[in-house]
Protein backbone atom coordinates (compact mmCIF):
# COMPACT_ATOMS: atom_id res chain seq x y z
CA UNK A 1 0.00 0.00 0.00
CA UNK A 2 1.63 3.01 -1.00
CA UNK A 3 0.71 6.58 1.02
CA UNK A 4 0.38 9.66 -1.20
CA UNK A 5 2.59 12.31 0.01
CA UNK A 6 -0.23 14.67 1.61
CA UNK A 7 -0.49 12.09 3.91
CA UNK A 8 2.79 11.30 4.71
CA UNK A 9 3.87 15.00 5.37
CA UNK A 10 0.91 14.94 7.90
CA UNK A 11 2.16 12.02 9.74
CA UNK A 12 5.98 13.12 9.80
CA UNK A 13 5.86 15.44 12.78
CA UNK A 14 4.43 12.29 14.62
CA UNK A 15 6.42 9.85 12.35
CA UNK A 16 9.78 12.03 13.58
CA UNK A 17 8.71 12.17 17.71
CA UNK A 18 8.54 8.11 17.60
CA UNK A 19 4.57 8.55 18.10
CA UNK A 20 3.14 6.22 15.34
CA UNK A 21 1.86 2.96 15.69
CA UNK A 22 4.22 0.21 14.14
CA UNK A 23 2.52 -0.31 10.99
CA UNK A 24 2.10 3.18 10.27
CA UNK A 25 5.76 3.86 10.71
CA UNK A 26 6.26 0.85 7.99
CA UNK A 27 4.62 2.14 5.61
CA UNK A 28 6.14 5.77 5.97
CA UNK A 29 9.38 4.59 5.87
CA UNK A 30 8.66 2.21 2.87
CA UNK A 31 7.67 5.91 1.23
CA UNK A 32 10.15 7.76 1.89
CA UNK A 33 12.68 5.17 0.87
CA UNK A 34 11.39 5.91 -2.83
CA UNK A 35 10.41 9.36 -2.19
CA UNK A 36 13.46 12.41 -1.82
CA UNK A 37 10.84 14.96 -1.18
CA UNK A 38 9.20 13.42 2.01
CA UNK A 39 12.99 12.38 3.07
CA UNK A 40 13.83 16.06 2.67
CA UNK A 41 10.43 17.18 5.03
CA UNK A 42 11.30 14.39 7.74
CA UNK A 43 15.07 16.13 7.70
CA UNK A 44 13.78 19.55 7.91
CA UNK A 45 11.51 18.75 11.05
CA UNK A 46 14.25 16.96 12.71
CA UNK A 47 16.31 19.14 12.31
CA UNK A 48 13.92 22.28 13.59
CA UNK A 49 14.53 23.04 17.40
CA UNK A 50 12.04 20.91 19.85
CA UNK A 51 8.54 22.18 19.65
CA UNK A 52 8.13 22.38 23.15
CA UNK A 53 10.95 25.17 23.39
CA UNK A 54 8.80 27.78 22.00
CA UNK A 55 6.19 27.93 24.79
CA UNK A 56 9.09 28.15 27.89
CA UNK A 57 10.47 31.15 26.98
CA UNK A 58 7.60 33.22 27.21
CA UNK A 59 6.35 31.40 30.23
CA UNK A 60 9.89 31.38 31.58
CA UNK A 61 9.22 35.38 31.03
CA UNK A 62 6.17 35.51 32.99
CA UNK A 63 7.20 33.46 36.12
CA UNK A 64 10.35 35.61 36.56
CA UNK A 65 7.58 38.93 36.31
CA UNK A 66 5.68 37.23 38.80
CA UNK A 67 8.07 36.39 41.06
CA UNK A 68 9.43 40.00 40.21
CA UNK A 69 5.99 41.80 41.78
CA UNK A 70 6.05 39.45 44.43
CA UNK A 71 9.20 40.67 45.34
CA UNK A 72 8.19 44.34 44.89
CA UNK A 73 5.22 43.56 47.16
CA UNK A 74 6.86 42.50 49.85
CA UNK A 75 9.32 45.19 49.87
CA UNK A 76 6.74 47.48 49.80
CA UNK A 77 5.00 45.96 52.31
CA UNK A 78 8.10 46.04 54.40
CA UNK A 79 9.00 49.33 54.31
CA UNK A 80 5.60 50.89 55.09
CA UNK A 81 6.02 48.57 58.19
CA UNK A 82 9.59 50.26 58.78
CA UNK A 83 8.27 53.78 58.30
CA UNK A 84 5.32 53.45 60.38
CA UNK A 85 7.52 51.68 63.31
CA UNK A 86 10.61 53.67 63.55
CA UNK A 87 7.89 56.74 62.89
CA UNK A 88 6.14 55.23 66.23
CA UNK A 89 9.08 54.59 68.39
CA UNK A 90 10.67 57.97 68.04
CA UNK A 91 7.15 59.59 68.68
CA UNK A 92 6.93 57.81 71.66
CA UNK A 93 10.38 57.63 73.00
CA UNK A 94 12.35 60.92 72.07
CA UNK A 95 13.04 63.21 74.84
CA UNK A 96 10.86 66.04 75.26
CA UNK A 97 13.65 67.98 77.52
CA UNK A 98 12.37 69.68 80.83
CA UNK A 99 12.20 72.93 81.67
CA UNK A 100 13.65 74.01 85.10
CA UNK A 101 11.08 73.90 87.95
CA UNK A 102 11.18 74.85 91.97
CA UNK A 103 9.55 70.90 92.18
CA UNK A 104 11.81 69.18 89.08
CA UNK A 105 14.50 67.75 91.79
CA UNK A 106 15.66 67.75 95.16
CA UNK A 107 19.33 67.47 96.41
CA UNK A 108 20.27 66.14 99.68
CA UNK A 109 23.70 65.75 100.84
CA UNK A 110 25.08 62.64 103.12
CA UNK A 111 27.85 62.69 103.73
CA UNK A 112 29.88 63.25 100.89
CA UNK A 113 27.24 61.61 98.60
CA UNK A 114 24.46 63.59 96.98
CA UNK A 115 21.54 61.93 95.97
CA UNK A 116 19.29 63.55 93.33
CA UNK A 117 15.88 62.90 92.95
CA UNK A 118 13.92 63.79 89.79
CA UNK A 119 9.85 64.04 89.94
CA UNK A 120 7.24 61.58 88.56
CA UNK A 121 7.26 63.84 84.88
CA UNK A 122 10.76 62.27 84.15
CA UNK A 123 11.68 59.90 82.13
CA UNK A 124 15.40 59.84 81.76
CA UNK A 125 18.02 62.12 82.56
CA UNK A 126 21.73 62.77 81.33
CA UNK A 127 25.47 64.20 83.11
CA UNK A 128 27.51 65.95 80.88
CA UNK A 129 31.18 67.92 81.78
CA UNK A 130 30.63 70.83 80.56
CA UNK A 131 33.76 73.22 80.69
CA UNK A 132 32.61 76.41 82.46
CA UNK A 133 33.78 80.15 82.23
CA UNK A 134 37.03 79.96 84.57
CA UNK A 135 38.07 76.79 82.80
CA UNK A 136 36.43 74.45 85.72
CA UNK A 137 34.65 71.37 84.68
CA UNK A 138 31.03 71.75 85.23
CA UNK A 139 28.17 69.22 85.83
CA UNK A 140 25.09 69.56 83.44
CA UNK A 141 22.21 67.51 84.00
CA UNK A 142 19.35 67.22 81.59
CA UNK A 143 15.89 65.70 82.10
CA UNK A 144 13.34 64.69 80.33
CA UNK A 145 9.92 63.31 79.86
CA UNK A 146 8.91 61.38 76.53
CA UNK A 147 5.28 60.64 74.87
CA UNK A 148 4.77 56.94 76.34
CA UNK A 149 1.71 56.36 78.03
CA UNK A 150 2.16 53.33 79.68
CA UNK A 151 4.62 51.77 82.31
CA UNK A 152 4.69 52.61 86.32
CA UNK A 153 6.13 55.90 86.88
CA UNK A 154 8.56 56.48 89.94
CA UNK A 155 10.66 59.23 90.60
CA UNK A 156 14.09 58.57 89.15
CA UNK A 157 17.13 59.20 91.65
CA UNK A 158 20.93 58.88 91.15
CA UNK A 159 23.71 59.38 93.26
CA UNK A 160 27.03 60.73 92.53
CA UNK A 161 29.95 61.85 95.24
CA UNK A 162 29.56 65.64 96.10
CA UNK A 163 33.37 66.55 95.32
CA UNK A 164 31.95 65.89 91.93
CA UNK A 165 29.43 68.81 91.83
CA UNK A 166 31.30 70.91 93.84
CA UNK A 167 32.79 73.23 91.58
CA UNK A 168 29.06 73.09 90.23
CA UNK A 169 25.92 71.22 89.67
CA UNK A 170 23.75 73.08 86.25
CA UNK A 171 20.65 71.94 84.98
CA UNK A 172 20.22 72.72 81.38
CA UNK A 173 16.62 72.75 79.87
CA UNK A 174 17.43 72.60 76.09
CA UNK A 175 14.80 74.58 75.26
CA UNK A 176 16.20 76.86 72.26
CA UNK A 177 18.14 79.18 74.87
CA UNK A 178 19.63 76.26 76.21
CA UNK A 179 20.00 78.18 80.03
CA UNK A 180 21.61 76.72 82.83
CA UNK A 181 19.87 76.96 86.45
CA UNK A 182 22.14 76.72 89.20
CA UNK A 183 21.66 73.66 90.90
CA UNK A 184 24.57 72.98 93.64
CA UNK A 185 28.41 73.77 94.40
CA UNK A 186 30.40 76.59 93.30
CA UNK A 187 28.15 78.88 91.40
CA UNK A 188 29.78 81.55 88.86
CA UNK A 189 28.68 84.60 88.31
CA UNK A 190 26.61 85.40 84.94
CA UNK A 191 24.60 82.73 83.35
CA UNK A 192 25.94 80.25 80.96
CA UNK A 193 23.94 78.37 78.34
CA UNK A 194 24.19 75.80 76.00
CA UNK A 195 23.64 76.30 72.34
CA UNK A 196 21.46 73.88 70.98
CA UNK A 197 23.34 71.00 68.91
CA UNK A 198 22.77 71.83 65.05
CA UNK A 199 24.66 68.90 63.08
CA UNK A 200 21.54 67.28 61.69
CA UNK A 201 20.64 70.77 60.61
CA UNK A 202 23.51 70.83 58.16
CA UNK A 203 22.71 67.08 57.09
CA UNK A 204 18.96 67.88 56.44
CA UNK A 205 19.57 71.25 54.36
CA UNK A 206 22.41 69.32 52.09
CA UNK A 207 19.57 66.39 51.99
CA UNK A 208 16.75 69.16 50.67
CA UNK A 209 19.27 70.89 48.50
CA UNK A 210 20.63 67.65 46.50
CA UNK A 211 17.38 66.53 46.17
CA UNK A 212 16.03 69.52 44.33
CA UNK A 213 18.97 69.64 42.14
CA UNK A 214 18.84 65.93 41.64
CA UNK A 215 14.90 66.05 40.95
CA UNK A 216 15.19 69.28 38.87
CA UNK A 217 17.87 67.95 36.66
CA UNK A 218 16.30 64.38 36.33
CA UNK A 219 12.94 66.53 34.96
CA UNK A 220 15.06 68.82 32.38
CA UNK A 221 17.20 66.09 31.28
CA UNK A 222 15.54 63.25 29.67
CA UNK A 223 18.33 61.02 28.48
CA UNK A 224 19.06 60.34 32.22
CA UNK A 225 15.62 61.20 33.78
CA UNK A 226 14.99 57.63 35.24
CA UNK A 227 18.39 57.44 37.23
CA UNK A 228 18.55 60.96 37.96
CA UNK A 229 15.43 60.65 39.66
CA UNK A 230 16.11 57.25 41.58
CA UNK A 231 19.14 59.35 42.64
CA UNK A 232 16.89 62.65 43.82
CA UNK A 233 15.05 60.48 45.91
CA UNK A 234 17.73 59.21 48.38
CA UNK A 235 17.79 62.71 49.86
CA UNK A 236 14.81 63.54 49.56
CA UNK A 237 13.72 59.64 51.78
CA UNK A 238 16.22 61.52 54.08
CA UNK A 239 14.22 64.57 54.66
CA UNK A 240 10.88 62.75 54.57
CA UNK A 241 12.98 60.68 57.10
CA UNK A 242 13.81 63.67 59.52
CA UNK A 243 10.99 65.04 59.44
CA UNK A 244 9.07 61.95 60.27
CA UNK A 245 11.60 61.56 63.27
CA UNK A 246 11.88 65.10 64.24
CA UNK A 247 9.40 67.13 62.67
CA UNK A 248 10.45 70.51 61.07
CA UNK A 249 13.11 70.62 64.41
CA UNK A 250 16.76 70.59 63.21
CA UNK A 251 18.25 70.91 66.75
CA UNK A 252 18.48 67.69 68.18
CA UNK A 253 20.43 66.99 71.53
CA UNK A 254 21.45 63.84 71.20
CA UNK A 255 22.51 63.66 66.98
CA UNK A 256 23.32 60.14 67.19
CA UNK A 257 20.47 58.52 68.15
CA UNK A 258 18.14 60.59 66.33
CA UNK A 259 20.57 60.48 63.17
CA UNK A 260 20.41 56.14 63.11
CA UNK A 261 16.52 56.58 63.53
CA UNK A 262 16.15 58.92 60.75
CA UNK A 263 18.32 56.65 58.18
CA UNK A 264 15.90 53.80 59.61
CA UNK A 265 12.87 56.07 58.74
CA UNK A 266 14.54 57.51 55.40
CA UNK A 267 15.11 53.71 54.60
CA UNK A 268 11.25 52.88 54.74
CA UNK A 269 10.39 56.03 52.76
CA UNK A 270 12.80 54.81 49.91
CA UNK A 271 11.69 51.52 49.58
CA UNK A 272 8.24 52.30 49.86
CA UNK A 273 8.66 55.07 46.92
CA UNK A 274 11.03 52.79 45.14
CA UNK A 275 8.51 49.85 45.34
CA UNK A 276 4.93 51.51 44.97
CA UNK A 277 6.61 53.48 41.70
CA UNK A 278 7.43 49.72 40.07
CA UNK A 279 4.12 48.72 40.66
CA UNK A 280 2.73 51.13 39.39
CA UNK A 281 4.48 51.20 36.42
CA UNK A 282 3.73 47.21 35.90
CA UNK A 283 0.20 48.18 36.18
CA UNK A 284 -0.02 50.57 33.79
CA UNK A 285 2.04 48.30 31.01
CA UNK A 286 -0.81 45.71 31.72
CA UNK A 287 -3.76 48.32 31.30
CA UNK A 288 -2.32 49.79 28.05
CA UNK A 289 -1.37 46.95 25.57
CA UNK A 290 1.91 46.76 23.88
CA UNK A 291 1.79 49.29 20.74
CA UNK A 292 3.23 46.81 18.16
CA UNK A 293 4.05 47.30 14.37
ZN1 LIG B 1 6.31 11.52 -0.77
Amino acid sequence: MNLPCSVVGDLLPLYAEHMTAPETSALIRSHLSACPQCQKQLASIQSAPPAAAAPTAPLGKLRREIRRRRRLAALLAASLICTVLVTLFSWFTTPIYLPYTQDLLTIAQTGETLSVTLNQSVAGYRLTDLTGPDGQTLLVLEAWRTRWPFGIRQNVQFFLPAERAAPGLYYCDNTQSGQLTWLWGRQFSGGGNILPRLSLGYYGIIAGGLALILGLCGLLLRKRRKLLLRLALAPAAYLAGHILVMGLSFSAVDPARTLVLIVLAAAGVYGTVYAGCQLLAIRKKDISPPAEA
